[in-house]
Order: structure tokens, then sequence, then C-alpha cells
């Protein structure tokens, strides 16, 4: 978290993380509840196809220059899902 917090990551600088990461048990703190909530919101978008929590979740991702970057999804190049369309290079 220091080199977070110091140089940033590669698409923007860290100003809203002041904790230092650790593991906690979500019924003691809301910001782990509120990260659970987007947590599971993608995991269901990307394993069920369900959009509805996603939607209001993913409209509020980080962007930079247009570009979604604060949600990534991992996969194939080929995958054509919000995330992925969302992050592809603006033509
Ligand atoms: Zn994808």
């Amino acid at each position: 978290m220091k080199s977070f917090h110091k140089g940033g990551t590669l698409w923007t600088k860290v100003q809203n993380i002041i904790e230092t990461p650790l593991f906690v048990d979500s019924e003691l703190t809301s910001m782990v509840q509120l990260a659970d909530v987007c947590a599971y919101s993608l995991r269901r978008y990307l394993e069920k196809k369900e959009t509805h929590l996603f939607n209001e979740v993913f409209k509020i991702a980080d962007k930079k220059d247009g570009k979604v970057v604060g949600v990534r999804h991992f996969s194939a190049p080929s995958c054509a899902c919000l995330i992925c369309s969302a992050h592809k290079p603006l033509p």
C-alpha cells in the first residue's frame, strides 16, 4: 500500500484509500460490506449474466479518458462482456 500511495497505480493516483489492507469480518465494518456488494455484483454478472446490481456498480467504476479502469475482467481477448468492452482502447 505504501507503494500505491506514493506512486499510484498504472492508471491513476490512489487518494481515497487510507487503510492498510487487512482481513476482517464484513459484519464489523460497513466499507467491507460495500466491497462485498461490489464483488457480489461482478460475480453474478460474469457467472449468471445478472445485470440489475451490476449496472449500479459498474456505472460508477473509475474511468480514465473515457475508458473503465476501475473494474477488470481477466479473460480471453475475445470476451465481449460489458467490462471487457468498456476497457478496450478507444478507436
Ligand atoms: Zn470480459
